[in-house]
């Protein structure tokens, strides 16, 4: 045995855990366990903290960063072939191509230069990835995200003007409100623009966002342990 054993047993207690709390509350909202992803956020972590997560089984991962994501996972990759990366941050116009060659989910598509990047890199034969757009639901300046009004009609320009198919959407709520609230928003939006996808919900709020309809929960600390 390697010296790994004893943090590969906590992060497959961890992992067991939230994945035991994740069946429980979809099987509460009538929902099938089996609908509702993991996404492990690995941000700020190393390879050596993400190794026994995957030694457990996940395969999910998300990451906020493009650079750190590139130094971090072709390595990991290599060696796990079926490993599924989510970008669930910011992503400049100018980190596009290294992006796509990275990620297989990009959960922050948020303004139309961003959009027509992505429709040029297609251009030019690039595979795009699965796409959800972030919705800033509460509206707050220092955060990316299209305003809850603008949704409708930038779903549209994306479908009829790019043919970029979208597959869902994604929302950070203010640390200060009531999560449930921006849930409910997010799947309004979603439900009446007929996308199935919802990203949200995070350590804190994983449960209640599965009642309210998460196909995606993005949980860091609570498996990884703070990032101080
Ligand atoms: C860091 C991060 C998370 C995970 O947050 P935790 O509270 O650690 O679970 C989820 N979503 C996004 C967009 C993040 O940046």
């Amino acid at each position: 045995m390697t010296g790994n054993t004893s943090s590969e047993a906590t992060a497959a207690v961890r992992l067991d855990a939230i994945k035991t709390r994740m069946a429980e509350a979809a099987r509460n909202a009538g929902r099938a366990p089996e609908d509702v992803t993991l996404v492990a956020v690995s941000k700020t972590f190393d390879e050596a903290a993400i190794r026994p997560l995957i030694a457990a089984g996940q395969r999910v991962f998300g990451e906020n960063r493009v650079q750190e994501s590139a130094h971090k996972w072709p390595a990991l990759r290599a060696q796990h072939a079926d490993i599924e990366l989510h970008l669930i941050g910011p992503l400049q116009t100018n980190k596009v191509d290294d992006a796509l060659a990275l990620f297989d989910v990009i959960h922050t598509l948020d303004r139309d230069r961003l959009a027509l990047a992505l429709v040029r890199a297609r251009e030019k034969g690039k595979a795009l990835p699965r796409l959800l757009v972030q919705v800033n639901t509460g509206e707050e300046p220092q955060k990316a995200g299209l305003a809850p009004g603008e949704v409708d009609a930038f779903l549209a320009r994306c479908r009829d003007e790019w043919q970029l198919e979208i597959e869902g959407l994604m929302c950070i709520p203010p640390a200060d409100e009531e999560p449930a609230l921006h849930f409910a928003l997010l799947e309004k939006l979603a439900r009446r623009n007929g996308l199935r996808g919802l990203s949200m919900g995070m350590s804190g709020d994983f449960e209640k966002a599965i009642a309210f309809g998460a196909t995606h929960v993005r949980v860091g600390s609570a498996l990884f342990g703070s990032r101080d």
